[in-house]
C-alpha cells in the first residue's frame, strides 16, 4: 500500500508587473513557519527591502518543492546579489519587479539557507479566487540597522523602518 502525502496550503499564481514573469507558489498562511516567529510576512528596514518595499514569506522549503517558475527560465529573470553574495534577488528584467530570493551564507556565524516570495507579487488562487485573505496577514519587522543580526522580528517597525 503506497501512502501519498496531500501537500497543505494553498496554491498561488504570481507575476511581475508586465507578465514575463509567472509562477506558483505553494503557501499556507494558517501555518506560519518557525523563521518567521508567528508572522505570516515580514518586511525589513536593511538596505534593499527597505527601498524596494518588499514584503517577504516562508513557503517553508527552500522552493524546490513549493515554488514553480512558469516563465521564464530563471536564467532569463536579472539577479541582483549583494550581501558579499550571500543573498540573490530574482527579478523581471522588463519592468524589474521582486519576485523572490534565495540566501546561502553564513551570517553571525549561522548558516543560513532559505528562500523568500515577495508576497506583493501574488495574483490569485490557482482556482481564479481573490487574495482576500492577503488583509488579514500578520506582518513582523527584522531590524537589520541595530547591532548584530537580529534573532527574531518585532511587532512593529525597527528603526529606519516605515509602516
Ligand atoms: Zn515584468
Amino acid at each position: 500500500m503506497s501512502t501519498t502525502v496531500e501537500p497543505e496550503g494553498t496554491l498561488y499564481k504570481g507575476s511581475c508587473h508586465c507578465g514575463f514573469a509567472k509562477y506558483t507558489v505553494r503557501l499556507d498562511f494558517t501555518k506560519p513557519p518557525p523563521s518567521l516567529h508567528g508572522a505570516n510576512v515580514t518586511k525589513c528596514n536593511c538596505s534593499i527591502c527597505h527601498k524596494s518595499g518588499t514584503l517577504l514569506t516562508d513557503p517553508g522549503d527552500d522552493g524546490s518543492s513549493t515554488f514553480t517558475l512558469l516563465t521564464p527560465p530563471e536564467k532569463d529573470l536579472t539577479m541582483y546579489t549583494f550581501n558579499t553574495g550571500n543573498i540573490k534577488w530574482y527579478f523581471c528584467p522588463k519592468c524589474s519587479i521582486k519576485l523572490y530570493c534565495r540566501v546561502d551564507g553564513v551570517f553571525d556565524g549561522v548558516h543560513v539557507r532559505a528562500f523568500r516570495v515577495n508576497v506583493l507579487t501574488l495574483d490569485e488562487k490557482e482556482d481564479g479566487s481573490p487574495l482576500e485573505e492577503l488583509k488579514d496577514l500578520k506582518i513582523k519587522y527584522w531590524d537589520f540597522k541595530e547591532g548584530d543580526m537580529p534573532r527574531a522580528p518585532l511587532d512593529a517597525p525597527g528603526k529606519g523602518g516605515m509602516w
